[in-house]
């Protein structure tokens, strides 16, 4: 399997080097010249595989380059019980909903899932080179604190993660700062998220200095984790169906829902669609940041400016440019390049592009329908779960469970993506429940252990030393 760029451009590439690359040489991202697909059998066979063994059965039909024994080794280590205690377990929360747990790693959020393969994929790619790697990013919270507890002690890669100086809650700061591996650096720049990823962004841009101190990145758009996550698509279907007579089990459609930001997630779920798994809708949900809803409802999709992204109570999914979504416009136009390529021109030259015409084909053939929640549907969705079931949920879940309401359909499972857990957002939670939730042990010693983080000015220069000083070479 090769990979090549949305945009034309460039060599096709294998996993591993595509896994070391992040952007195409073009500027574009890369998909798989041709998806994989599962045939009914094959996914009825895979039904009593754990979750480690399933992952490397999806994951193979990707990573063709990585010898089998190996994939296997790495699959074993990202989705281990001392990571992951059970991985994806399925909650039904009553009116046909059912949660998909996806926060049970060590931060407490879906980006764990992804994360934790990339980490051992990394440093296996690295072993197999014989190179290093430094990487540079920038995090609001959550990214950042996944990319740390997977990269933690790896021997051929360092992590400089640039947060912003006192905006991050008392537990994502806690989730960071407390890491004490030699190849983990802190860094609280003087302002805002937005200044931390310029920082980073203009390092890039220097070629010279990227080569020099071998800088790499784990964004979203990283093509593993875009890979690992269509895993826990596949589990999920698996879990939904068990309870079917086998007579029943083939061809039989779930809906999942999808609370979304850089439309990463729920580009893995496009992925295992058109891969055979029978996904009758995928459902973004967005927040008040909705310019993916927009897309999805009007075909014009028009990203909006730091200045103009509000800071809501489902902080992670504050975003109003989704990079993956070239991904997908990628499938829209029959995988011709040059078509994307003039939707980007026209997004720099208009602000915008538009598909309006395309919209019927949207959910019809590609399955996606959208919906957006606010902060008032997050306390009251909160509120009536925990009422129906019993469950606390995360706000970004909330949004999930509020728009996949909106879809609801006899016969069919609804089922929502959990991406946090609510002891991240205590605060929303508190709001919406009148309670605190109570901490773990395990959590309040997190509360509680020393940290260490260098704090800079808003300054390349602060930056570069501290790189130049620190980078393993
Ligand atoms: C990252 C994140 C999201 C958004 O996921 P995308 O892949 O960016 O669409 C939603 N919820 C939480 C808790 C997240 O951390």
């Amino acid at each position: 399997m090769q990979y090549i760029s949305t945009r034309g451009g460039g060599d096709p590439k294998t996993y591993s080097e595509a896994l070391l690359e992040g952007l195409a040489v073009d500027g574009g991202l890369l998909v798989p010249e041709q998806l994989p697909t599962v045939d009914a059998a094959t996914l009825e066979s895979w039904r009593d595989l754990g979750y480690a063994d399933l992952a490397t059965e999806v994951l193979g039909l990707f990573a063709t380059d990585i010898p089998r024994d190996d994939l296997a080794a790495l699959c074993a280590a990202a989705y281990s019980p001392d990571t992951f205690a059970a991985p994806v377990p399925l909650t039904p929360i009553g009116g046909g909903i059912t949660l998909v747990g996806l926060s049970e790693g060590p931060t407490l959020a879906f980006k764990d899932m992804a994360m934790q393969f990339l980490g051992q994929a990394l440093e296996y790619a690295l072993e197999c080179t014989g190179g290093v790697l430094n990487i540079v990013g920038a995090t609001s919270g959550d990214t950042g604190s996944a990319a740390e507890h997977a990269l933690r002690g790896k021997e051929r890669i360092s992590v400089f993660m640039l947060s912003p100086q006192g905006r991050m809650s008392a537990f994502q700061r806690a989730q960071m700062y407390s890491l004490q591996d030699a190849n983990v650096h802190n860094i609280a720049v003087e302002g805002v998220f937005d200044d931390c990823q310029n920082l980073v962004k203009d390092l890039a841009g220097d070629l010279d200095f990227k080569r020099a101190q071998h800088l790499g990145a784990v964004n979203s758009i990283n093509l593993a984790r875009i890979t690992a996550q269509v895993v826990y698509y596949f589990w999920a279907w698996l879990r939904a169906t068990d309870s079917l007579a086998p007579a029943e089990r083939e061809g039989f459609e779930v809906s999942f829902a999808v609370p979304s930001g850089n439309f990463g997630n729920i580009l893995s779920g496009f992925f295992a669609r058109g891969m055979g798994l029978p996904i009758r809708r995928l459902v973004l949900a967005a927040n008040e940041n909705n310019v993916l809803d927009e897309f999805f409802r009007t075909g014009v999709y028009r990203p909006r400016s730091a200045a103009q992204t509000l800071a809501t109570s489902s902080p992670s999914m504050d975003i109003s440019k989704a990079s993956n979504l070239e991904r997908f416009i990628f499938e829209l136009v029959g995988r011709e390049p040059q078509r994307v390529v003039a939707a980007w021109d026209q997004l720099t030259l208009a602000g915008a592009f538009d598909f309006a015409a395309d919209l019927p084909r949207f959910a019809d053939e590609f399955g996606i329908v959208s919906g957006t929640s606010t902060h008032d549907d997050r306390l009251s969705t909160i509120r009536a779960v925990y009422e129906q079931s019993g469950t606390v949920i995360d706000p970004h879940t909330a949004d999930g469970v509020k728009v996949a309401r909106e879809f609801l359909e006899d016969g069919v499972p609804m089922l929502v993506l959990e991406t946090a857990k609510p002891e991240k957002f205590g605060e929303t939670i508190t709001e919406a429940l009148g309670i605190e939730l109570p901490l773990s042990d395990e959590l309040k010693a997190l509360l509680a252990a020393p940290q260490r983080v260098t704090e800079i000015p808003n300054d390349e220069s602060a930056l570069r030393t501290i790189i130049e000083t620190s980078a393993l070479h």
